[in-house]
């Protein structure tokens, strides 16, 4: 056996992650360019000094207190409400969504998503030795609806992931959408990965309010993006008490720290001036999005915080061209695409005047 003994399908895999530079506009993880106020920073920080005198014993395995608090902040999307036995909550979604796979995928099993995805997933798939089936989106990034149905009754998957909105390309998925594949899904999962819901356009409803609807529908969460936590690793999902009991089977002990649960709960606190920033960002994407459109790019329509353009015969270029300027975007999605995550006023002024520095440098190469 080779060393060290690593499961054959993981030999010579490079572990995921997007590269961590020291450049001065980082706009390529969809980080929230915000940090917590100096109220909030504060608050989280009594919060812990407290958490801190009990360290010595583990902490409430069932996070009571948190789950209701994120109930609560859930209810304001759902007509419906959503109690705490319907919420459950893990160190980042990344680890909610690798439970639900440990839960409901395996060997035997299949989970479903349609490219472009979330790339992660095959991942979690890989990990929890689940197949992992991927169709197609239409060339606008919308579901095919009449695809992904016909494919969710042919594989009969346990889990479908659907990322709302998408990312790399900012997607949202209209309900009847939801509906249809939840119906279609049968007694297997349909995960709702509501990663950027905070973001959506106006109008655009959460999958939240389908709940009551479908017993198999998991809609998961994350404190990442919205609530500007990244660093925290807080993510959390709502879905049927029967799904919450099955993912306790799998979960660690004790998997969420006392120190996590704190800062979550504190941070729960400041909801309303951290969704503030949340409208700020939202503007600025729009803004975004039609000055590349103004610069005759193609940009997907997002709901997110973040925006995929494109196409470039050579992206890495552009991509290149940019990070020489400081500035830092993602090279991610299909070929000739990239993704800049949304940033403050003054990020979003330097990335246009890169780009636009770039893009005449090509013109002038005959690029
Ligand atoms: N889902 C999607 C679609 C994402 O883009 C991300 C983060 N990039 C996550 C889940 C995971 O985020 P976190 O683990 O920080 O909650």
């Amino acid at each position: 056996m080779a060393w060290p003994p690593l499961r054959e399908e993981l030999r010579g895999i490079a572990p995921y992650g997007a590269p961590q530079l020291d450049v001065p506009v980082q706009l390529n993880v969809n980080e929230n360019p915000y940090g917590p106020s100096e109220e909030c920073a504060a608050d989280i920080a009594r919060a812990v000094a407290e958490a801190a005198t009990t360290l010595n014993r583990y902490p409430d395995r069932e996070f009571t207190a948190l789950r209701t608090a994120l109930a609560a902040y859930l209810s304001r999307d759902t007509p419906h409400g959503v109690g705490p036995e319907q919420v459950w909550a893990a160190n980042g979604s990344n680890e909610v969504m690798l439970q639900l796979l440990q839960a409901f995928g395996g060997p035997g099993r299949v989970a479903l998503s349609f490219a472009p995805t979330y790339s992660m997933y095959p991942e979690y798939a890989r990990d929890t030795v689940t197949e992992w089936v991927v169709g197609h989106r239409e060339s606008d990034f919308a579901l095919d609806l009449d695809h992904a149905r016909r494919l969710v009754e042919e594989r009969r998957p346990s889990v479908v992931l659907l990322p709302s909105p998408n990312n790399p390309t900012g997607t949202a998925l209209p309900p009847e959408a939801v509906g249809i594949l939840c119906r279609a899904a049968g007694d297997g999962l349909v995960v709702v990965d509501e990663a950027y819901g905070e973001f959506r356009r106006a109008g655009v409803p959460s999958a939240l309010e389908l709940l009551p609807a479908y017993r198999n529908l998991v809609v998961t969460r994350t404190m990442s993006k919205a609530f500007a936590l990244a660093g925290a690793r807080l993510g959390y999902l709502a879905a049927a008490p029967e799904v919450c009991d099955a993912i306790r089977v799998v979960r660690l002990p004790y998997h969420l720290s006392a120190v996590t649960q704190a800062t979550a709960l504190a941070a729960l606190r400041h909801a309303p001036e951290l969704l503030g920033r949340v409208d700020d960002l939202r503007a600025e994407r729009d803004r975004t999005v039609a000055w590349l459109r103004q610069t005759g790019l193609t940009v997907a329509d997002s709901d997110a915080n973040f925006a995929l353009f494109g196409t470039f015969a050579d992206r890495h270029a552009v991509w290149q061209g940019l990070l020489d300027r400081g500035v830092l975007i993602r090279e991610t999605g299909p070929d000739g695409w990239l993704r800049v995550s949304i940033g403050t006023a003054a990020e979003m002024q330097a990335f246009q005047e890169a780009l636009t520095q770039v893009m005449d440098r090509q013109t002038e190469d005959g690029q």
